[in-house]
């Protein structure tokens, strides 16, 4: 966040109106990657045929190709979302003719905010590099992580350490980092009262839930919750379940379905912060569907299903975008995903 803008956009007056309907929109951005309506249902079906996003009021589709391609990599769909334009696959943070983007999270940062990114996989994975990084192939993992240490993100959580430290120009990013309080486990992050703090979760991909991840993707959102509530300046954060995506590569249910209650309680803390501070606008959708899920068979005492999947790959479906909070209603309806960046920032009274 960037304090002296701050100072001249959000008078002292914002502080006491904190908690009112008029003080500065928050957003909170979730992502299931790979997340189709598919996967909700099993991952619902999965939880004893509940799930959170049954109390999202607002409910829009979002159509998720990419600027050449209808089966859309999460580079471009990222890129879409973030930054509002459409691109080409495998391409982050650029336009279709290779025009650097400025992403909702780099306006959000403009006019004063606290921004945090929270995910399962690499904090340099497409996802999550589409809202800092600008670059023309997601592979560039070592560049990525240059480009996310000149960002202004004051939260952040995720994997790939590696891409930091054990690099081919013999840098240490991490050491390079000087104004982030870069701490090695959850405990010290939930510590650490410093103004920007990161953890690195895994030095590599984190593994799977089943594999034993841990902590939790909701523990990790409410502790950064916590701390962003103590600042009493808002803030846009964007929270990803990795991992749905990859469950649907492998073709193995069980991998999506407990991937996704995790993702549904991370929902649940988002979604109890908002009902206590209305100001709080909440999207949880999906970059694409992967894996061609079909639910073809089960039964319902108890919940449990037969799966069949058409691809290894991603699909063209739309996806579901849920919406929650203060301005949820400019979400509703049917268009396409560049639109989500577009309806944030009209959200934020940005021009
Ligand atoms: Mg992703
Ligand atoms: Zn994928």
């Amino acid at each position: 966040m960037k304090k002296i803008l701050l100072t001249l956009l959000f008078p002292l007056a914002f502080v006491q109106a904190q908690q009112s309907q008029d003080a500065p929109l928050n957003i909170i951005l979730m992502i299931g990657d790979g997340t189709g309506l598919s996967q909700i249902s099993a991952g619902m079906y999965a939880n004893n045929n509940q799930t959170v996003l049954e109390e999202f009021p607002v409910i829009g589709l979002s159509k998720t190709h990419a600027v050449k391609n209808l089966v859309t990599d999460s580079a471009a769909s990222g890129t879409a979302m973030a930054c509002g334009e459409k691109t080409y696959n495998g391409v982050v943070g650029m336009d279709a003719k290779n025009k650097k983007l400025t992403s909702i999270l780099e306006l959000c940062e403009e006019i004063g905010y606290n921004t945090g990114l929270i995910v399962n996989s690499s904090i340099v994975h497409a996802t999550p590099a589409s809202f800092y990084a600008n670059i023309n192939s997601r592979k560039k993992y070592e560049e990525i992580a240059l480009q996310f240490i000149e960002s202004e993100v004051d939260y952040f959580i995720g994997g790939g350490k590696k891409h930091f430290e054990k690099r081919k120009d013999n840098r240490n990013l991490i050491k390079e980092m000087k104004t982030v309080d870069v701490v090695k486990s959850f405990k010290k992050y939930k510590k650490s009262t410093h103004n920007k703090i990161g953890f690195f979760t895994y030095d590599d991909e984190p593994p799977s839930l089943n594999e034993g991840r841990a902590p939790l993707l909701g523990e990790y959102l409410s502790s950064t919750l916590d701390k962003l509530d103590k600042r009493k300046e808002p803030f846009f954060l964007m929270v990803e379940a990795s991992q749905i995506d990859w469950g649907g590569h492998a073709n193995n249910i069980d991998y999506i379905t407990s991937e996704f209650i995790e993702f549904n309680n991370t929902i649940n803390v988002a979604l109890n912060y908002a009902k206590n501070n209305p100001n709080t606008l909440i999207i949880v959708t999906a970059d694409h569907e992967t894996g061609g899920l079909a639910i073809t068979g089960g039964g319902t005492s108890p919940f449990e299903m037969k799966a069949s999947f058409n691809t290894g790959g991603h699909s063209a479906t739309m996806v579901p975008v849920f919406s929650y909070g203060q301005s949820s209603g400019l979400f509703a309806g049917i268009y396409e995903n560049t639109q989500i960046f577009h309806k944030m920032k009209k959200a934020l009274g940005i021009n």
